[in-house]
């Protein structure tokens, strides 16, 4: 058998990995995650590289989880002649409806937008071409096969699969993979392959803490925040209710640009619970963003799988509707109404990077009262308005006017959808053995490098391997 490393090899993106493996004398061939590499200077580049020799050759997909650096890639593999099944669970079919239609969405826009400069004389150079088109979405819907958690199915001659849960976002997957060796036939022993996927942290709002694994004869490990340790839960919700309680006070508005997908659900929920415990007054919050709104439907239809404190909190909100109003705008009209709101509201909108999106409105007609508060909630990449926002910036170029920012400026750190070092920790140690090889993927350097170091010095494992995108191991 053979693991090869296809992406999330020394970065964060682009999660890829081939499994290549015999029975009698047959090769054959399966993948793990195939994601669209963002940020960095030649993502582009990679993410066009030809795929048809894995079209052709691929049998199935395992998909641990949504996100677009796991999934972003499906649709232009299936375009390409790719027809196996996709193995994930139904909740991250069910936002892959989502986050897969909006990427082709934005693909489509960005070439319209290209096409009207060019009619225009403004564009030199290529127009950008789309990854793929709406259509390729849906066929490669229908190429996803749900597995509930916790149930080993056979997906191959010689390999079955099981779901644990990750913790990480709705419907994220550990896979345990067992293989037969090679050479061998489908019903002699097995090796088993753990792919973590993205691992969440203990103790947070809406998610389950991740499922540990008792045995692996391989394991590939996420590293992203292999380097880092969280701030407490408990010191972020303090902050909150410092920031909220001041802003309503004064008469404004606190306004929060949020990620879509999982980050959103989880600040309702926060700001719902500091309500139940009474550390804040009724709120009114607004959830401005079509994307999040389908998300948290999305959510709503799999509750159960949320954790029993979130379910409690559920139940809680459901039977006191007067503690607080939870609205999700339903048109551009109803966002557009939230300009006139002078105080009092809480509005989540996206992008979580202020780069586009209905939140420019909101930051528009908020930075300049300082009245109001914006709360920033997740990772700002370097040259985006967020980042701005976050540095101290005085004005700021919205909607075509230059703005100044004379609304209060919060960071939110200790909010994160993926463990730190001591999470990952605890969940390695959740192994009876140490696995026979591990291998260390998705983190820039310094995360795996300090990961790999504290698993050799904290649990005694043998050095773990951090390979680089294209390499291949024999396992
Ligand atoms: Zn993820």
């Amino acid at each position: 058998m053979r693991l090869c490393f296809e992406g999330a090899a020394g970065e964060v993106t682009g999660s890829r990995s081939i499994i290549e493996y015999r029975i009698g004398q047959k090769d054959r061939r399966f993948a793990v995650d195939w994601g669209m590499f963002q940020g960095g200077r030649d993502a582009h580049q990679k993410n066009f590289e030809p795929s048809s020799e894995h079209a052709d050759t691929l049998e199935c997909v395992i998909l641990t989880h949504a996100h677009i650096d796991h999934s972003g890639l499906l649709p232009r593999l299936c375009a390409q002649g790719f027809h196996g099944p996709i193995y994930c669970t139904l909740a991250t079919l069910d936002l892959l409806k989502v986050l897969l239609a909006d990427s082709a969405h934005i693909q489509a826009f960005e070439r319209e937008r290209a096409e009207r400069r060019q009619a225009k004389n403004q564009w030199r150079g290529d127009l950008p071409q789309p990854l793929y088109s709406l259509d390729d979405v849906t066929q490669c819907l229908a190429q996803c096969r749900p597995i509930a958690y916790h149930q080993r199915t056979p997906i191959l001659e010689g390999v079955s699969l099981e779901f644990v849960d990750a913790g990480h976002i709705l419907g994220s997957a550990t896979a345990v993979i067992d293989v037969v060796h090679d050479g061998r036939s489908a019903h002699q022993p097995t090796k088993r392959i753990v792919f973590s996927g993205d691992l969440g942290t203990r103790n947070r709002p809406l998610m389950n803490d991740p499922d540990r694994v008792h045995q692996a004869d391989v394991l590939v490990l996420e590293s992203t925040y292999g380097n880092r340790l969280h701030r407490s839960l408990q010191s972020t919700e303090d902050e909150l209710v410092e920031i909220v309680s001041r802003t309503l006070k004064q008469g404004g508005n606190v306004i929060m640009p949020a990620f879509a997908v999982g980050r959103t659900q989880e600040i309702i929920a926060i700001l719902l619970n500091l309500v139940r415990q009474k550390r804040l007054p009724f709120l009114s919050i607004f959830v401005d963003s079509p994307m999040a709104t389908a998300a948290s439907e999305v959510t709503d239809r799999h509750l159960s799988l949320l954790d029993a404190q979130t379910q409690a909190l559920a139940a809680w909100a459901k039977a006191h509707p007067q503690a607080a109003r939870v609205h999700f705008t339903k048109d551009v009209n109803e966002s557009k109404a939230l300009n006139q709101i002078k105080g009092g509201a809480i509005i989540l909108s996206a992008s979580g990077m202020c780069e586009a999106g209905r939140i420019l409105h909101h930051l528009f007609w908020n930075c300049p009262r300082e009245q109001s508060a914006i709360v920033i909630t997740g990772f700002q990449a370097a040259g985006t308005r967020g980042r701005l926002l976050v540095d101290g910036a005085k004005t700021l170029r919205l909607l075509g006017a230059e703005v100044t920012v004379k609304a209060s400026v919060h960071t939110l750190g200790g909010l994160s959808a993926h463990a730190d070092q001591a999470d990952l920790l605890w969940w390695c140690q959740g192994f009876a053995e140490p696995p026979e090889k591990v291998f260390i993927t998705h983190g820039e350097d310094t995360a795996s490098e300090n990961l790999s170091s504290v698993l050799v010095s904290e649990l005694g494992w043998a050095r773990p391997i951090r390979p680089k995108r294209g390499e291949s191991f024999p396992c």
